[in-house]
């Protein structure tokens, strides 16, 4: 299989599909440059080796329309500082300026392109609709938008000799610049660093798993992993569940949840994959304590309670000590570690011991032998904040993306590489 590291980049051009969807203030300052760095080190190969890279990239959400918030030039500065040399930016990714800056780039020399969203035809959506258009007009719409994607989609392929994917984060939507761009390039499109490591990662453990293998799930929704805890219940031994999505398990199995978070419409699927982990012989772990608070807030009263025995008017926004040794001792003896989701409300300070233990649980079982891949944006969150990132085998860049992997969908922007 072609990689970026046996393919030829002598005075070629790469387009590389980047995730520069970076935070910025107000004003327009990059505040976490995490992605930006991901991405280096397949643009540090690409110019090492002789080649140029055209850089693509979406911002924000600016839905089919140029918008100053929205524009990548604001990253170009973020970038020129990682990278330690000077980077080119067109200001419109179709633009005459981006065909001329491409086809003039120098070996070793690095360009951006604007905002790709600026244009429907990226996400290859009607965004440009009267709010009450007919069913049959955004029909017409959509076909109309698909039929220009062909030309967007040839033109950025216009630009470059070899096409390099290494956004993970965006690789779960069939857009022009994930899943298209690479047919232009038979023979001469690959992943960068990023999506090959984070394959690697998520295929040792959903594919080579040494036992006993832990999944645990958290954060607040249940319907949000349900078909991820599906997928999972074929190749775990545990299944630990924390956060939020606890109490419709708890609801479905009778306990008294109060006002704690819990999806009505869920509580049969909740007892389904009860069920279902009993009869794969999984172990489907819950909390068998919690911490209540009488109010959504840091400030608020609190009491531990046995996790069945929630109250009146008082809500449980953690997991207890008992719970937490029962965890940790789990994940001590686990040799393959999935962690997705907090257990509980971590952004306050008085509801983040639970979070923290498994954190640290997840970092001491890593440091004896285990592998550990903790993916999904709050637990990436969560694993940064309390200092743990490089405790774990593998933080996962791709919230979305790295769910829809371990449900085990087919990625676009895999896809159109792997074929
Ligand atoms: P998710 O995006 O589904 O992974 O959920 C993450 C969010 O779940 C975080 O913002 C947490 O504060 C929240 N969360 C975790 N546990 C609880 C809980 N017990 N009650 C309410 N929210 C929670």
């Amino acid at each position: 299989m072609l990689t970026i590291d046996n393919y030829n980049f002598t005075g070629k051009r790469a387009i590389v599909r980047v995730d520069f969807n970076v935070p910025l203030n107000s004003s327009f300052e990059v505040t976490d440059d995490t992605r930006i760095r991901g991405a280096m080190p397949t643009v540090r190969k690409i110019l090492e080796s002789g080649g140029s890279a055209i850089l693509m990239s979406h911002l924000g959400r600016p839905d089919g329309k140029p918008q100053e918030k929205y524009s990548l030039k604001h990253v170009v500065p973020a970038i020129e500082k990682v990278l330690g040399s000077p980077v080119k930016f067109a200001g419109d990714c179709m633009g005459e300026d981006a065909g001329k800056m491409a086809v003039s780039l120098k070996s070793g020399e690095v360009m951006l392109l604007e905002n790709l969203r600026f244009y429907e035809e990226e996400e290859g959506k009607p965004y440009h609709l009267p709010k009450d258009a007919s069913e049959e007009e955004k029909k017409t719409a959509k076909s109309k938008v698909k039929e220009s994607q062909k030309q967007f989609t040839a033109k950025l392929a216009g630009y470059a000799d070899c096409y390099v994917n290494d956004a993970f984060g965006t690789a779960h939507r069939a857009h022009a610049s994930t899943a298209l761009v690479a047919a232009h390039f038979p023979g001469n499109s690959m992943f960068g660093y990023l999506i090959e490591n984070e394959l690697n990662a998520m295929e040792k453990v959903l594919l080579k798993a040494e036992k006993p293998f832990t999944a645990i799930m958290g954060g607040a929704k249940v319907s949000d992993k349900i078909l991820v805890i599906e997928n999972l219940l074929d190749k775990v031994d545990n299944l630990i569940i924390g956060g939020g999505m606890t109490y419709t398990f708890i609801k479905a199995r009778g306990g008294k949840i109060g006002k704690s978070l819990c999806e009505e419409d869920k509580l049969e699927t909740a007892n389904d994959l009860i069920k279902k982990a009993q009869a794969k012989g999984v172990q489907l772990i819950l909390p068998v304590d919690q911490v209540l608070a009488d109010n959504f807030d840091n400030e608020a009263a609190t009491k531990v309670t046995p996790v069945d025995e929630g109250e009146e008017g008082w809500m449980g926004l953690d997991i207890g000590e008992k719970t937490i040794k029962l965890y940790a001792e789990t994940i001590r003896n686990s040799k393959t570690i999935l962690w997705n989701g907090p257990m509980g409300v971590f952004e306050m300070k008085n509801f983040q011991k639970g979070t923290i233990a498994i954190a640290e649980a997840i970092a001491e079982s890593t440091s004896k032998g285990a592998f550990s891949l903790v993916g999904g944006g709050d637990s990436v969150a969560a694993v940064n904040k309390f200092g743990l990132a490089d405790k774990v085998s593998y933080v996962s860049t791709g919230g979305g993306a790295m769910l829809e992997f371990i449900e085990g969908k087919e990625l676009p922007g895999i896809k159109a590489i792997r074929g």
